[in-house]
């Protein structure tokens, strides 16, 4: 390996010893820029690896709120605004008890390369809270009320108003955050700040959302995925589909799969997989929508009332049906793992698209590439949703909305660009077809020559 990417990557396992998700990303991206650092002694000059993976600021506040008893809870509320070279700080918020310091660095990590091979102007970050909306603090196994999600939102946004804004940092939704939570985190920022500006994405077409936003992510991980078959000559139609998940990205990589003649046959929560060999139908996806989004419910429950599919409790989608053409991880990260990865090789998979970010273990990734299947990055296939974020943002700018066809042409549009960045990068750095490499490579070079140009900073 390059000594000066080794020394990097080791400098951050000391520095980063309990964070392992922001190491397995640091390491998966650094190796693989290997041929571009050996191109450039110069970026050593001037510590870019050292400085590209140092967080540029980390946000980290106390949310008090009050539950439905009176009593006062008390949650973590952080935001890591990673890098700006190339665009106001972009990414989304986590709610979920997971989340951490070591989990939102390496998702606002991924998120600088993602923004920028969307060729958008975007810079990189992440933040949430440790507020678990699907829990409520008072009754074991029921979810907090709406007014609980909104006080402890408002609360959220009472810290963090003063760190974003319009030119500053864009924050959007990601895990349990949606519509709902992005209404009322608007709400208080527009109190807070007595303006009405485009600083959250995701918001209600009503005040100022992107028609198509909600659909872009799963959508643009499928258009992702149509432009590696083109280059092999073939189509979605008639192929046999895994999924995981069954949240906002899941389900609409599901739309549109079934819309371009595919067969989705499993979707799956914490809850476990549902599976279908004859496909999941475009009714049985309405209800499940209605069943997570509105009243958020669990796979478990629509599995019981639904005979025509099998469910698997605790399970996850990927060792259940005997033949796969393609697999779309959409859940969260380290989902699908070696053995994962080997059964769905072994079952005929020749493409996996990953919808969630890094789903795919370090061991899962080895394989697709040896097996040199179609495998893409998440952070090439499901940059569809911040892409249209952005075009979020311009929209506001502007004060007009485009309409659903222009939006998802303009992803159509983005995502084959994305796709083909990757594509000619791998080629041009001697590895074609590894996606990995590609985008890594497409997405980092915008923004280390951004940073070079500006000193250092
Ligand atoms: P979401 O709507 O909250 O859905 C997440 C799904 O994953 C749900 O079905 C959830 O099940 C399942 N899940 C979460 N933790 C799980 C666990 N421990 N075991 C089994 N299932 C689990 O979130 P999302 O927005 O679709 O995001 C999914 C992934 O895509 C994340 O990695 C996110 O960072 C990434 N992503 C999202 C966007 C976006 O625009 N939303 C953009 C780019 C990347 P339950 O319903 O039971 O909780």
């Amino acid at each position: 390996m390059n000594q000066y990417i080794e020394r990097v990557i080791n400098a951050n396992k000391i520095k980063n010893a309990n964070e392992p998700e922001f190491l397995q990303t640091v390491e998966e991206v650094l190796t693989s820029l290997e041929p571009v650092i050996n191109a450039h002694p110069e970026y050593e000059k001037v510590a870019l690896l050292e400085r590209m993976t140092e967080p540029e600021r980390v946000i980290e506040f106390r949310v008090p709120w009050v539950d439905r008893d009176g009593k006062v809870q008390v949650n973590r509320g952080f935001r890591v605004q990673f890098n700006n070279a190339i665009g106001p700080y972009k990414g989304g918020l986590r709610f979920d008890p997971t989340v951490n310091l070591g989990v939102l660095k390496f998702l606002a990590f991924e998120q600088v390369f993602k923004n920028s091979l969307t060729t958008l102007p975007m810079g990189g970050g992440k933040g949430g809270s440790d507020f678990n909306p699907k829990q409520s603090p008072h009754t074991p196994g029921k979810r907090c009320s709406d007014a609980e999600v909104m006080r402890f939102c408002q609360s959220f946004m009472t810290e963090l108003f003063r760190h974003i804004g319009p030119d500053t940092d864009v924050p959007a939704g990601d895990m349990n955050v949606g519509g709902r939570e992005i209404g009322y985190l608007f709400g208080q920022y527009k109190r807070l700040a007595n303006e009405w500006t485009g600083v959250l994405t995701g918001k209600g077409l009503s005040f100022g959302g992107s028609l198509i936003r909600p659909e872009a992510t799963g959508y643009g991980d499928i258009y992702f995925a149509e432009n590696m078959l083109a280059m092999r000559g073939e189509r979605f139609e008639g192929k046999k589909c895994v999924i995981s998940g069954s949240g906002n990205v899941a389900s609409f990589a599901a739309e549109k799969l079934m819309q371009l003649g595919a067969t989705v046959m499993t979707l799956s929560d914490r809850s476990g997989a549902i599976f279908c060999e004859e496909g999941i139908t475009t009714k049985m996806l309405q209800d499940i929508m209605v069943l997570k989004n509105v009243k958020r419910g669990e796979l478990a429950d629509f599995a019981k009332k639904t005979k025509a599919v099998k469910f698997f409790p605790g399970a996850n989608s990927w060792q259940i049906a005997d033949k796969i053409d393609a697999a779309f991880p959409c859940a969260r990260q380290n989902e699908l793992n070696g053995k994962d990865a080997a059964y769905l090789l072994k079952h005929g998979c020749t493409l996996v698209g990953e919808g969630a970010n890094m789903p795919s273990t370090p061991d899962a990734i080895a394989a697709f590439l040896k097996a040199k299947i179609m495998y893409s990055p998440g952070k090439a296939s499901n940059a569809g949703g911040v892409a249209t974020s952005g075009l979020e943002m311009s929209q506001n700018s502007e004060r007009l909305s485009w309409t659903a066809e222009e939006v998802d042409s303009k992803l159509k549009r983005i995502m084959k660009s994305i796709h083909d960045n990757a594509w000619e990068a791998a080629a041009k750095y001697g590895d074609k077809g590894n996606y990995v490499m590609g985008a890594n490579i497409a997405g980092f070079v915008k923004v280390a020559d951004a940073m070079v140009a500006q000193g250092v900073c």
